[in-house]
């Protein structure tokens, strides 16, 4: 298998940045694992399931019909040919990604899809569970954490640059209720794989964080 580098972490904590970033000085593929999960989201929205029937949502998840396609500067993310990239960003489907994200049913359902990532020259692939389920021989993982409140400063930062309102307060509260979710549920809870390296972000830079994994690469 290609070589992968896994980038896990709580929502906010710079994972989706650095990740691009660091794949893009390789010239690797990147993983946008948390897309998939609310690709997943929308696609329940779009067709009005009830996302309480694990089956019926599993279901729909392994009939995904979604494109990644590289463009400058980002991708493009399509469902079923639509273009989608903005409407997954909505905290509303973040809040549904990470309910039906806690169905195993629905992690096992996008397991292989999430795998098919890993082409040469190289994969970084950023989550919640790339180090611990889905590349577990990863070749480099990282954990990247910061504290609750300046995760949601930062998801209210990239908020306003993309021109949408949300209240900071509800950010704190949406992020605290999302890593309950992930770090209590009984499926791949979010834990940092035991030969992950943690960093803590919170007093970092995006600069200072590319330079840390940088070298923890050419080691
Ligand atoms: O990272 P992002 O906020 O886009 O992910 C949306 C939701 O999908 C997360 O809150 C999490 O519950 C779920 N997720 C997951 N496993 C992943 C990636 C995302 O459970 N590997």
């Amino acid at each position: 298998m290609a070589p992968v580098i896994a980038i896990d972490g709580p929502g906010g904590a710079g994972k989706g940045t650095i990740s691009r970033r660091i794949a893009e000085t390789l010239g690797w593929h990147l993983l946008d694992s948390g897309a998939i999960y609310r690709l997943a989201a929308l696609d329940c929205e779009r067709r009005q399931l009830p996302i309480d029937d694990e089956a019926l949502v599993a279901h729909a998840a392994s009939e995904l019909e979604i494109d990644f396609i590289p463009v400058d500067g980002g991708t493009r993310i399509l469902l079923g040919g639509d273009d989608v990239s903005q409407a997954i960003r909505n905290e509303a489907i973040g809040a549904i990604a990470s309910r039906i994200a806690a169905y195993p049913v629905v992690r096992s359902a996008l397991l292989e899809r999430q795998r098919d990532f890993a082409k040469a020259p190289g994969l970084v692939a950023d989550g919640r569970d790339m180090g611990t389920v889905v590349f577990p021989d990863a070749s480099l993982k990282i954990f990247l954490t910061a504290s609750a409140d300046e995760r949601a400063r930062r998801r209210h930062r990239q908020l306003q640059e993309a021109g949408i309102h949300a209240s900071l307060p509800d950010l704190l509260e949406e992020i605290k209720a999302r890593d309950d979710r992930d770090m209590n549920r009984s499926s791949s809870p979010l834990v940092a794989a035991e030969d992950a390296v943690t960093l803590d972000t919170t007093e970092l830079s995006i600069e200072d964080v590319i330079t840390r994994i940088t070298a923890l690469i050419s080691k």
